[in-house]
């Protein structure tokens, strides 16, 4: 049921890591935030693909993990008080009469912001699916397209599918975990970074990993959505059978805008088209950062987000205030609210 529409300043469609850096940035501006998101958890990418593993590009920090970096930038946008929303799409976003966004989500609640900051990422991330019968009822049993917590395969027999950087990086990590891991792919050579092919190599040859290729997933055999084998076909067809626990197949994710292609912004190949110096969108008082923006020379980097959503708060600023100057200062002048 639709409830009473809650007011903000900005309305931050996506809790990754650059819409929580929105929150801060606009919060320094004395902009208040709602922010939702339609996984149930704030991190985006981060918390949903790869909470363990260490990133080493954040700025002063050489190597944090996924997890770790996201429960910072909760923290550091604590102050400001957002409000979450999460579990729940963005469906429509349309112009009041006076000028302000109504943003409706999948659960019914109902937003009135001056602006917009789509952080939206990829859009609704989903993984692409092996055309496998009836995997759907193994799926979150004995099927998983994430791995949030390597410790919960441990002792398992563990099938990983796929030759990309998620399928090799997560055999490598799960050899001393899983009690054997078998890597399918369909081709001799992956197409990982070349040091995590080589270390892949390197544990097949220790024995810690077996190299199932060239085959690919041919079905699944089981009952109550727990796994007992995969089948496997070589190129000519012929099939094998692995005895195993869990199935792990890393095809990739499947980019899908959703809803927001709607929404009559300019587009660039799924991703939304702004003016580099403030992130504005082809709509006045609609803005994009992170992953989602594009303009020429973006970098999909966390840190480019970091820096798109400052100035996209800087933008939005004279938007809410109108006739207010906006004087530029330093954190370190202005401190944070609640901190000296
Ligand atoms: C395995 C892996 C390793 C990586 N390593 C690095 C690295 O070392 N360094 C680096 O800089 N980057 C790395 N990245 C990329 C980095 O994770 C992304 O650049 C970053 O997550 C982008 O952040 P974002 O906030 O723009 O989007 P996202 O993290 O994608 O978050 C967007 C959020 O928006 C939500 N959303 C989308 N549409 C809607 C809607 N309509 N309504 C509500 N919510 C919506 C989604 O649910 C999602 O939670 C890596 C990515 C992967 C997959």
């Amino acid at each position: 049921m639709a409830e009473s529409a809650k007011q903000t300043d900005v309305a931050i469609i996506g809790a990754g890591p650059v819409g929580l850096f929105a929150v801060f940035e606009c919060g320094m501006l004395g902009l208040k935030s709602h922010v939702i998101d339609a996984l149930d958890m704030p991190g985006g990418q981060c918390s949903a693909l790869y909470p363990e593993k260490p990133i080493y590009d954040i700025p002063g920090h050489p190597a944090i993990d996924a997890a770790s970096l996201i429960a910072r930038l909760e923290e550091q946008a604590a102050p400001f008080a957002p409000a979450y929303h999460l579990g729940q799409q963005v469906e429509r976003l349309a112009r009041t009469e006076d000028g302000r966004f109504r943003l409706t989500t999948s659960r019914g609640t109902v937003l009135l912001a001056k602006a917009v900051i789509i952080a939206a990422g990829v859009g609704a991330f989903g993984p692409n699916r092996p055309p496998l019968d009836g995997i759907e009822t193994y799926e979150g049993k004995s099927v998983f397209y994430l791995v949030t917590r390597r410790e919960a395969f441990r002792g398992q027999r563990i099938v990983i599918a796929g030759g990309g950087d998620s399928a090799v990086d997560w055999a490598i990590s799960l050899a001393d975990v899983g009690a054997r891991v078998m890597v399918i792919h369909r081709r001799a050579k992956f197409r990982a970074a070349p040091e995590s092919a080589a270390r892949l190599d390197a544990l097949a040859k220790a024995g810690k990993i077996d190299l199932v290729i060239p085959y690919q997933l041919a079905g699944i055999e089981g009952a109550n959505g727990q796994l007992a084998a995969v089948v496997v076909a070589d190129l000519d067809g012929k099939t094998k059978r692995l005895e195993a626990d869990v199935l792990l197949p890393f095809f990739g994710l499947s980019m899908n805008l959703g809803p927001i292609a709607e929404w009559g912004l300019a587009l660039d190949h799924h991703h939304i088209t702004v003016a580099p110096a403030t992130c504005m969108s082809s709509a006045q008082g609609i803005f994009a950062i992170g992953d989602i923006a594009t303009y020429p020379g973006k970098l999909k980097l966390i840190l480019s987000g970091f820096a798109e959503a400052a100035l996209a708060a800087h933008a939005i600023h004279p938007l809410v205030h109108p006739g207010e100057a906006l004087h530029f200062e330093y954190s370190t002048t202005k401190g944070v609210p609640g901190k000296i």
